[in-house]
């Protein structure tokens, strides 16, 4: 499928109001992911409004969170807040930790059935008594708002139509808005996952990338990384990437967050990047937060109108 193509009226910051740094070389554009995410959900919200006076219907997204993990509340709360924002309906599910595979699997086909419903999102991760294969299975794929269910994987890399997952969606957006063409550009993706690195890769290979993937395997990792025009980087390793793994110029992308206990006993987020030290090579770069986090959420916005109006028969929103 062709990669959603976005306005790219950007918000960039510079990185510390210097234009250039002592030794000459120039700080990396910042790129501002709450700034985009805040644009692309007010246009999501004006296309649901005029979605429900056209056609008189509210997109409406359900939740199911199994168990109480406190990140997994959190997250399921700020998809839930901006759905909510945007003017959509938002179905809450919260069932307990020690719910059987089965028991999910029928409030997935419940709400599969339900015409109010048009998009489901199962918070990951799930319980270990729960197969989290069989349960995105499950999901109706039209109503697959992650993109993760094996239909819509196989319609993004065949290039078909697919709900994409929102993470890289978000990425490709983000990366977009320093660099709206990408062809015979040099990608490299750190992570090979469904969530972040596959669906990366399929999409970059769409904006016709020369792509590779680095896991956990690959040999002479910060070499490969350093041949890339467009770097992204979800691996889950804190500073992973440091100034050795970035080409001058290039554009990081920092998918990473975990969080770490810092000195003063506050709990902080981090990114894979080792953000000071590549800010004095790279082109432009996401911060973290306030980078992929608020497009990946923005996104998931976005995906729930689509798979509305997809759902309905209606067109696609304008592009955004
Ligand atoms: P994951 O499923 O744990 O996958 C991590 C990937 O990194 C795997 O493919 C792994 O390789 C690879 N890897 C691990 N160590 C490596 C190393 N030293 N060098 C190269 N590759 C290495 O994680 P995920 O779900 O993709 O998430 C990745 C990061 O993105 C996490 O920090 C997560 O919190 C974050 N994330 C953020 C958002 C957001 O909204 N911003 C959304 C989703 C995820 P193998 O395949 O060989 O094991």
């Amino acid at each position: 499928m062709s990669p959603p193509r976005e306005r790219t009226g950007y918000k960039i910051r510079r990185g510390s109001g210097k234009a250039k740094r002592k030794s000459g070389v120039a700080d990396a554009r910042i790129i501002d992911g709450r700034a985009l995410a805040g644009d692309l959900r007010q246009r999501v919200a004006e296309t649901a409004g005029r979605l429900r006076e056209r056609h008189n219907f509210v997109p409406g997204l359900a939740t199911i969170l199994v168990g109480d993990d406190p990140a997994s509340h959190s997250y399921v709360r700020s998809k839930r807040n901006a759905c909510a924002a945007a003017g959509l309906a938002a179905f809450d599910r919260s069932l307990p930790a020690d719910t059987p595979e089965a028991a999910l699997i029928a409030e997935v086909g419940r709400l599969n059935a339900d015409d109010q419903v048009d998009a489901i999102l199962v918070q990951l991760p799930l319980p270990a008594q729960i197969d989290a294969h069989r349960v995105i299975t499950a999901i109706d794929p039209q109503k697959d708002v992650d993109g993760f269910h094996p239909l819509n994987v196989g319609r993004l890399w065949t290039g078909l139509p697919a709900l994409v997952p929102c993470t890289p969606q978000g990425c490709l957006m983000l990366i977009r808005s320093v660099r709206p063409d990408l062809a015979g550009a040099e990608a490299v993706i750190l992570g090979r996952s469904n969530i972040v690195g596959r669906p990366m890769a399929a999409l970059l290979l769409a904006a016709d990338c020369t792509v590779t993937a680095v896991h956990s395997k690959t040999r002479e990792a910060a070499a490969i990384a350093r041949r890339a025009d467009i770097l992204v980087a979800a691996v889950g390793r804190p500073a992973l990437v440091g100034a050795g793994w970035v080409k001058p110029g290039a554009v990081v992308v920092d998918a990473g967050i975990t969080a770490i206990s810092a000195p003063d006993g506050r709990t902080r987020l981090v990114g894979d990047v080792d953000f000071a030290a590549v800010r004095a090579v790279a082109g432009a770069m996401t911060p973290v937060p306030g980078g992929v986090g608020p497009m990946t959420i923005a996104c998931l916005v976005r995906n729930t109108v689509l798979a509305a109006c997809r759902r309905r028969g209606l067109a696609d929103p304008p592009p955004i």
